[in-house]
């Protein structure tokens, strides 16, 4: 590999603030990023850097370095971020323990993003783990990361990934690899368990002082901003789980510490899509008791934004009662909050404009029907004004060709044309999603060095609701595939 060059990479335009590292010491240590022998540019995301207002073609290929921890750009200042978690309900102290926060870049546009990598090397909370990731995995996150903005889901994003020329030791040995991932932040609800299990009122304080001024600006003027700032997480928590369910993903490791305080989908580890709907999905081989199945989802978002609450409690009230009295109040929005985002949603995946106390009932007949037909999640809703495209047996059930009267008697009672109807449907129902057997096959042909695949899929996922060219982009996995297949966490 040539040279590092500072010069060609301070005019990429990277634009270093490090907010966060101003923060009390105890919510992060200084960490370096390893230096590896070998590192070779494997992908970058040239739309998402012109989104941040970087100069893509000041980048030559002598200064990727900054993309595997080799060059640090001018003003970042590398940290590990501290954080505990609820572990599948267990409270761990945890940390960045393959990550480095290299700072924030603030865009022409002004807005801030955390710029980290991960699996750079070891750092203080790395504990018996190497701070090392497979390329596999990395590939993983790009992908479908790329895939859920492009759905319009709030998500972290990724920048690049490098191989680091190292061999990682796994079950089996593989290439060792680096993600840039570009977030709205990395607080997570584990950032504030950090701070309150540790005792500190002044970081906590610090913390969420910090957290309204960075992703909540407007509670500054709420008279109680604390109470503010729980509410605005309940409500992002809210619309992201609504999303993920509109879409079928399971993120399938919704631990606390993987939860964004920004609202953003993030640590994408054991992740899939559903193929046929069942509400008992779980793809993740450590998830044995279905804690995070995919029907499960709005329910453990709850339990995690409880955790969130309890570690706000010295912040809401003085006396704890009545700190428990306020987390409490605010706590029951979420239910309502949750309900009225994800019916929003699904009226929209079924062409409704307007609103009709029924349309629950419509909503959750339909999926009781495809529960017992092990329909396709995305295929039934994009194809559900068109009998001849849907297979299986949903379309012989009597009480399906009733439920489809139903709806289209339902349809009429809105102002708006079969036209609109089918405009609002194709704009809410995507026809490509990252199935996993196509995950899987673009990844095999990236891990032996072939990445056509994985750009092609990349490209087909980045317009999801426009008809590829490749018709196996639309098809779900032969039969029996999902019965045995497992996702892993990638550590
Ligand atoms: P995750 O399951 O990826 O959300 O990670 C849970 C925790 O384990 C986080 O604190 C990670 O930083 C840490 N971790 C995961 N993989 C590794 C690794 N290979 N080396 C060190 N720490 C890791
Ligand atoms: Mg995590």
């Amino acid at each position: 590999m040539s040279a590092f060059n500072q010069q060609a990479l301070d005019q990429f335009g990277f634009c270093f603030d490090n907010s966060y590292s101003r923060l009390s010491n105890v919510l992060f240590t200084r960490a370096n990023p390893k230096k590896f022998k070998n590192p070779s540019l494997v992908i970058f995301n040239r739309p998402l850097a012109i989104s941040l207002g970087l100069n893509v073609d000041a980048l030559t290929a002598a200064n990727w370095a900054c993309f595997s921890g080799q060059a640090t750009p001018i003003n970042a200042f590398p940290i590990a971020q501290a954080y505990a978690g609820h572990q599948f309900g267990g409270f761990n102290n945890l940390g960045d323990g393959r990550a480095i926060l290299l700072g924030e870049h603030v865009a022409p546009n002004a807005e801030r993003v955390d710029i980290q990598l991960k699996g750079s090397g070891p750092t203080p909370y790395s504990r018996s783990g190497d701070g090392l990731a497979g390329l596999g995995p990395m590939l993983r996150e790009y992908l479908i990361s790329d895939a859920m903005h492009a759905l319009g889901v709030p998500t972290t994003r990724s920048l690049a990934v490098m191989l680091t020329g190292d061999v990682v030791y796994r079950a089996k040995p593989l290439s060792g690899a680096v993600l840039t991932r570009v977030a709205a932040s990395h607080i997570r609800v584990g950032t504030f368990q950090y701070a309150a299990a540790i005792d500190d009122i002044k970081a906590l304080k610090g913390l969420a002082d910090y957290t309204v001024n960075r992703h909540y600006p407007a509670l500054e003027n709420h008279p109680q901003p604390y109470i503010g700032l729980l509410e605005a997480v309940i409500d992002v928590q809210a619309l992201l789980i609504a999303k993920w369910m509109q879409f079928g993903f399971i993120h399938g490791v919704m631990n606390t510490d993987n939860v964004s305080i920004a609202g953003e989908t993030i640590d994408y580890g054991p992740c899939a899509f559903l193929n046929a709907y069942s509400p008992k999905t779980v793809f993740s081989s450590i998830d044995k008791n279905g804690r995070y199945a995919f029907g499960n989802q709005p329910m453990m978002a709850e339990w995690n934004l409880t955790r969130f609450a309890e570690s706000l409690l010295p912040l809401l009230a003085d006396r704890q009662d009545e700190a428990i009295r306020i987390a409490t109040e605010c706590l029951s929005a979420y239910q309502t909050r949750y309900r009225a985002y994800w019916l929003s949603g699904m009226r929209k995946k079924i062409g409704l404009f307007n609103e009709e106390a029924s349309d629950l009932a419509l909503v959750e007949d339909l999926l009781m029907l495809m529960y017992k037909h092990q329909a396709d999640y995305t295929n039934t809703f994009r194809n559900l004004g068109n009998s001849s495209q849907l297979k299986g047996t949903l379309i012989d059930d009597g009480s399906f060709k009733n439920w489809q009267i139903i709806w289209r008697e339902r349809l009429l009672r809105q102002a708006q044309t079969m036209e609109d109807v089918v405009a609002l449907m194709d704009s809410h129902n995507p026809l490509v999603i990252p199935r996993n057997h196509l995950v899987e096959d673009a990844l095999d042909s990236a891990i032996q060095g072939d990445m056509e695949p994985f750009y092609d899929f990349l490209e087909v996922l980045s317009k999801p609701y426009q008809l590829p060219k490749n018709e196996k982009y639309l098809q779900g996995a032969g039969a029996g595939f999902d019965a045995s297949y497992q996702t892993f966490c990638g550590t």
